[in-house]
């Protein structure tokens, strides 16, 4: 079972995936301190990272998509949807999340005609990731808001609070409090000997083939989901797991956990989710991609960082180069 590079600890190696590579200070200590807040939303240190329609702001730089922030005095207050959200700190600015509605967007594009608002997931696929992890970290807090109008428990109106780290219900005979919601998901790539499996599910784009994932149960620990998930999706059990690394993944709103695990046997079969699963040794692999039988996930995914840890481990080289050559994320980029 090839094991994870043990040299670099969990932290390093978390940080390798891009949503997790941007650690910003959550100022969490002045989330509530509202004197404060004003003070920073009204400070030249404010970047607003606008959320049009749950998409974010970005440009071509021309080495891939990057970040675009908003300055002060670049929103029309009044007409935000929400309070802005407070995310942290770089040492160097202050970054607020904020919803826009359609007459921003309007005027936002128009200051910045080199910007287009884009689904994170898409633009992901060749996106400069210094600041990946900022756009994620606003769209889930943003989502969460959005999703949780109305009281769960009595159905009134909620409130944000804590500079949008919280909601309360507004019926004082409730006042239910709430706070972020994250679903845990497992990803694994499972190998046996020389071999790794990989998976296609009919809901994916042509040619796909990924490692296996699926959400955490109640009453489930991330193991006992990636042994589940692994029978259900592809019929094999596992005798090892390791776990490897994390990073969120607001699509909409998972924390991914992703593990190495180890099979008993080759014996596999398709299931009702996954229409194809078949073991790959590196050569098998590289033809598969080679002849485009098979495309991977965009290196933005724990899955690719998976993948590609294990073909490095196994052959000494890098698949990224070899998918570049390939042509398989830029490209192809179309059918993705
Ligand atoms: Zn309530």
């Amino acid at each position: 079972m090839p094991q994870p590079d043990l040299s670099i600890d969990r932290i390093t190696r978390s940080r390798r995936n891009v949503f997790a590579s941007v650690r910003l200070d959550r100022l969490a200590e002045f989330r509530d301190d509202e004197a404060w807040v004003e003070r920073a939303l009204n400070s030249s240190k404010a970047r607003f990272v606008p959320l049009w329609r749950n998409r974010s702001l970005l440009a071509n730089s021309g080495d891939g998509q990057i970040a675009v922030y908003l300055e002060p005095g670049e929103l029309d207050q009044p007409d935000a949807i929400q309070p802005p959200t407070l995310l942290g700190t770089d040492g160097k600015r202050y970054f607020f999340a904020v919803s826009i509605n359609d007459g921003q967007q309007q005027r936002v594009l128009a200051r910045h005609p080199e910007a287009q608002f884009i689904d994170l997931r898409l633009a992901s696929v060749d996106m400069d990731t210094k600041h990946a992890g900022v756009l994620a970290y606003a769209k889930a807090l943003l989502y969460w808001q959005y999703r949780h109008v109305f009281c769960g428990v009595c159905g009134s109106a909620n409130r944000l609070e804590s500079s949008g780290h919280k909601l309360i219900c507004s019926n004082e005979e409730c006042g239910r409090q709430s706070f972020p919601r994250i679903d845990p998901a497992i990803i694994v790539l499972v190998t046996q000997g020389d071999a790794c499996l990989l998976g296609h599910n009919a809901n994916w784009p042509p040619r796909r083939f990924s490692t296996l994932a699926g959400f955490v149960e109640p009453g489930e620990s991330l193991e006992d989901a990636v042994v589940r998930e692994v029978f259900e999706e592809a019929k094999v059990r596992l005798k090892s797991i390791r776990y490897v690394s994390s990073q969120p993944w607001p699509f909409p709103a998972s924390a991914m956990c992703g593990f190495s695990a180890e099979a008993d046997s080759r014996k596999c079969g398709p299931s009702d989710e996954m229409e194809a699963v078949r073991w790959f040794t590196t050569s098998e692999l590289e033809d598969a991609i080679t002849r485009d039988e098979i495309r991977l996930p965009p290196p933005v995914s724990i899955a690719f960082q998976l993948i590609s840890d294990w073909y490095t481990q196994q052959c000494g080289e890098d698949l990224k180069s070899l998918l570049q050559q390939a042509g398989s994320w830029l490209s192809r980029k179309g059918i993705e």
